[in-house]
């Protein structure tokens, strides 16, 4: 697998960064694991194109992670055209809030047909869910957006990958990320003591029981960004927009 980290940035655009969103090819399909409002953006600077994408996986419904599907779709549907399916992968209530949001931000637009097959399945943790040959797994992480948050973990040809979503520090994430190839974390701060965010402080004591191979941090807000030269652990980077990582 090929991971592009296409955003790497909180919701406020902290130092320069895209919002979440990472794409992954597997020599067979291609998919974004959550797809932040300047997705459409970032996939353009790094030379991936929209129309190679066939499935879109989200990790809950906070408008950084999820409200790019607006200008997604309309993308494929009016500029390139797209006749190939899409599924979009989520929490639950997921098609009702894109719905939402797309009718807020383009009145009318959900009123349009797709010329394309567009398919939402809601993923409920504890749930494998088998798309094609790639295996995803969600467990519930803490972060309140009006549905269940979702960690992610994904698993195609040998390799795996996970993903916290955003969230304070659950036990969870030990199990989900365990002998990953990749776990990319959020770290929203660098002091302990943040709600529904994990800090640097927290995930540093955590790491010797954190089993990933390789660990990349995400989401850093700026009071993060301006103490990264303070996370000196060896299996652990930082996410740059536009990066690219064999798994
Ligand atoms: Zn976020
Ligand atoms: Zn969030």
């Amino acid at each position: 697998m090929k991971l592009t980290i296409v955003g790497s940035g909180d919701a406020f655009g902290s130092g320069g960064r895209l919002q979440t969103c990472f794409h992954v090819s597997t020599g067979e399909f291609n998919f974004l694991i959550d797809c932040g409002a300047s997705s459409l953006i970032g996939m353009d600077r790094v030379g991936l194109d929209p129309a190679g994408v066939d499935a879109i996986f989200i990790s809950h419904l906070h408008g950084d992670h999820f409200s790019g599907l607006v200008w997604w779709v309309l993308y494929a549907r009016h500029v390139q055209k797209r006749s190939k399916p899409l599924i979009v992968v989520g929490p639950r209530s997921i098609e009702e809030r894109y719905l939402t949001t797309a009718e807020a931000l383009f009145p009318g637009s959900t009123e349009k047909e797709n010329p394309f097959d567009l398919k939402f399945h809601e993923h409920d943790a504890g749930e494998p869910f088998n798309w094609r040959a790639l295996m995803c797994k969600a467990i519930e992480v803490c972060h309140p957006s009006g549905a269940p948050s979702l960690g992610l973990r994904f698993e195609f040809g040998g390799r795996s990958l996970s993903y916290s979503g955003d969230t304070e520090w659950v036990d969870g994430l030990f199990e989900l990320s365990a002998g990953v190839d990749l776990h990319i974390n959020e770290c929203f701060a660098y002091e302990a003591g943040l709600r529904y965010h994990t800090s640097w402080k927290v995930f540093q004591e955590k790491l010797c029981d954190i089993s990933a191979k390789r660990i990349i941090l995400t989401h850093m807000s700026r009071p993060m960004l301006e103490r990264l030269e303070e996370v000196d652990e060896p299996r652990v980077s930082i996410a740059q927009d536009g990066l690219e990582i064999e798994i």
